[in-house]
Parts: C-alpha cells; sequence; structure tokens
C-alpha cells in the first residue's frame, strides 16, 4: 500500500528517492550484498564492456505497438469511408461493435463545462475504465494514441540533433503535468467549454483523419518542432492530462511491467530510452526494495525498456498468471 501511494506521489511530481534500509526486503538486501562483491563486480563490468561491441536497440515491442496504433486509428477511418459502421466516432468518444467508449479526461471535461453528471457518457467512461483498471490505464498511450507515434519520430530527430550537438533538451518539473491537469479542470469549469478537447492533439489527429485535414492541425506541428528542437516529449511528460488520468485508472491493473533484480547489470539502457524515467529508478543499484518489483502506475507498458535491455531484466507480467522462474 505504501509503496502504491509512494509511486501515485511520484507519478504527480515527487522526485523518487533512495529507499531507506528497513524498506529493502531481506532477499533484496542479501541479492545487493552479492552485487557488491568484487567478483560480481568484475563480471557485470566485464559483461557490459562485451555487451557494447554490439549495441543494438531491440524492435521487438516497437513494433508491435506501433502497428497496434496504426491499426486501431485506421479502423475509425475505414469505417468511417466505408460506412461499415464496425467503428463509429473518433477517439474522446466512439461506438465500437455497438459498445460505447468515452475517454476517461474528455468525458471529465465535458462534465465539468456542464456542471453535471451526464448519464449517457457513464456507459463509455465505464467501459473504459475497466479495460485500462485491467491492462494498466496508459497503455492508452502507447498502445492507442496516434500522437504518440508521430510524437515518437519527433523524439527520434531530437535525439539525433542532440548527439550531433545542435540542441539540448530542456527537462522541466514533472509536476507541471498536474498543474496543468488541475489548470484545463478549472478552465472547463470556469468557461463551460472544454479547452483542453480544443487544443489535445490527440483528438485533433484522431478527427483529422477520420473526417478530414483540420487547421488545427499546425497545432500539432508545432507541438511536434518543441519536441525536436526544444523539449524530449514535451507534451506527453508535461502538459497532456489524458495521461495522468489513465495513469490513475490503471494504477493497480495486473497487466504490469515486473523488474527482475537478479539479472540486472544496472547500466540504465531501460531509463534512457523511457518516456517516464522516474518509474524505472529500481534499476539502479541499491534502489530495489524487492528482488521483482513491478513498475509504477505511470509506465506506459510500451516494451520500450524490454527492446533497450540486454539481459531481460524487465518484462511483462499478468499479476496472479505469470509463471515465476
Ligand atoms: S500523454 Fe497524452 S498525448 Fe501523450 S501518449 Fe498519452 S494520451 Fe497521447
Ligand atoms: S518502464 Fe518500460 S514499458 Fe514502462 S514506459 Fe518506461 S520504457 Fe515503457
Amino acid at each position: 500500500m505504501a509503496s502504491l501511494v509512494q509511486s501515485i506521489a511520484q507519478m504527480l511530481g515527487k522526485a523518487p528517492t533512495k529507499p531507506a534500509p528497513e524498506e529493502v526486503s531481506p532477499a533484496a538486501r542479501d541479492l545487493l550484498a552479492f552485487k557488491k562483491t568484487p567478483a560480481e563486480r568484475a563480471r557485470r563490468k566485464a559483461a557490459i564492456m562485451a555487451e557494447r561491441e554490439h549495441d543494438a536497440m531491440g524492435w521487438k515491442w516497437r513494433g508491435r505497438r506501433w502497428a497496434s496504433i496504426i491499426v486501431i486509428n485506421l479502423l475509425f477511418v475505414i469505417s468511417f469511408q466505408l460506412d461499415v459502421q464496425l467503428v463509429e466516432g473518433a477517439l474522446t468518444a466512439s461506438r465500437v461493435l455497438g459498445f460505447h467508449f468515452a475517454d476517461l479526461n474528455s468525458s471529465l471535461q465535458v462534465m465539468l463545462a456542464h456542471r453535471e453528471i451526464l448519464v449517457n457518457l457513464l456507459i463509455g467512461v465505464g467501459t473504459v475504465l475497466v479495460l485500462y483498471m485491467l491492462v494498466g490505464g496508459r497503455s492508452f498511450c502507447s498502445w492507442v494514441c496516434p500522437y504518440h507515434l508521430v510524437s515518437e519520430w519527433a523524439e527520434m530527430a531530437h535525439l539525433k540533433l542532440v548527439e550531433k550537438g545542435w540542441v539540448k533538451d530542456h527537462a522541466m518539473h514533472r509536476s507541471l503535468r498536474t498543474v496543468m491537469f488541475v489548470v484545463f479542470a478549472l478552465l472547463a469549469l470556469a468557461t463551460g467549454f472544454t479547452v483542453f478537447e480544443t487544443i489535445s492533439p490527440v483528438g485533433i489527429l484522431s478527427r483529422a483523419m477520420t473526417y478530414g485535414t483540420s487547421l488545427a492541425l499546425a497545432w500539432v506541428g508545432v507541438l511536434l518542432l518543441v519536441e525536436v528542437f526544444y523539449s524530449r516529449r514535451f507534451w506527453c511528460r508535461y502538459v497532456c492530462p489524458i495521461g495522468l488520468t489513465y495513469g490513475m485508472a490503471g494504477a493497480v491493473a495486473p497487466v504490469r511491467i515486473v523488474h527482475v533484480a537478479e539479472n540486472c547489470f544496472h547500466e540504465g539502457k531501460c531509463r534512457q530510452v523511457c518516456l517516464v524515467p522516474h518509474v524505472l529508478d529500481m534499476t539502479k543499484l541499491g534502489y530495489g526494495t524487492q528482488v521483482l518489483t513491478p513498475v509504477g502506475p505511470d509506465c506506459t507498458r510500451c516494451g520500450m525498456c524490454l527492446d533497450a535491455c540486454p539481459t531481460g531484466a524487465l518484462r511483462f507480467d499478468i499479476q496472479g498468471l505469470t509463471k515465476r522462474a
């Protein structure tokens, strides 16, 4: 319970801290003592050096995710163009094979703007809530959201420019996203208008793909330029309240990523590729409290850390179902 509270606090912006000795389980303490022995340090160092010679990032999970985002978003387009009514609407509110889906944050914004609980939205909210409470809320981000895909391309360009020394990342405080969540909620309440929906690249892209191009795409272009030249993954890391809402919804989801401390070399490749590297703090030597630690609710289940990790220290897990080695 304490670790859930801590990981939610971290999702809201609190910086992770090194655990106190009493928070570390006896098994994790024994493993750490073993990892600190000179022989084990030397073995890890040699393995890391050897691994650097064949430095390559896997594409298994990235490829699957890109396919998922493209297929899901294309379903909206194709259903609309061919009028087959399999998938109707856009990501903010849709009907899939007769089931209603309503994005959690969009629904919240609409209800705040109307200052009432809209019963016809509750069914769609309920379906989405149950789905993401099972698979992990932020799976929406990396497996469904169209902005995630284009933002990932912008990130690739950004990292190339950083490597060449032409730009640098301007990191901001993560609590900015929590502040923006409150700001957008208050704006909806005060103006009676869903201000966030107007500027959200998720809705803009989803509607533009299905119903045709719109001027608002220029705004998405501006956001991407900011992400290429100024701040890595700016929108998703520091602004978007959708990610935060889904993170809350899936805080105790059974589908999660777990860190297997025994396999970890602690060289930090996972943290370099992660959209939310604070969730991987346990991968630093001496920061894990368990030998098997679930990654916190801000994790998008993107699988990039699995693609990056050369030792298989991170893996997907279904609580209560995955067989332990
Ligand atoms: S944080 Fe927002 S824009 Fe980014 S991937 Fe998640 S829903 Fe999409
Ligand atoms: S911890 Fe791994 S799966 Fe979760 S967001 Fe980071 S890279 Fe993706």
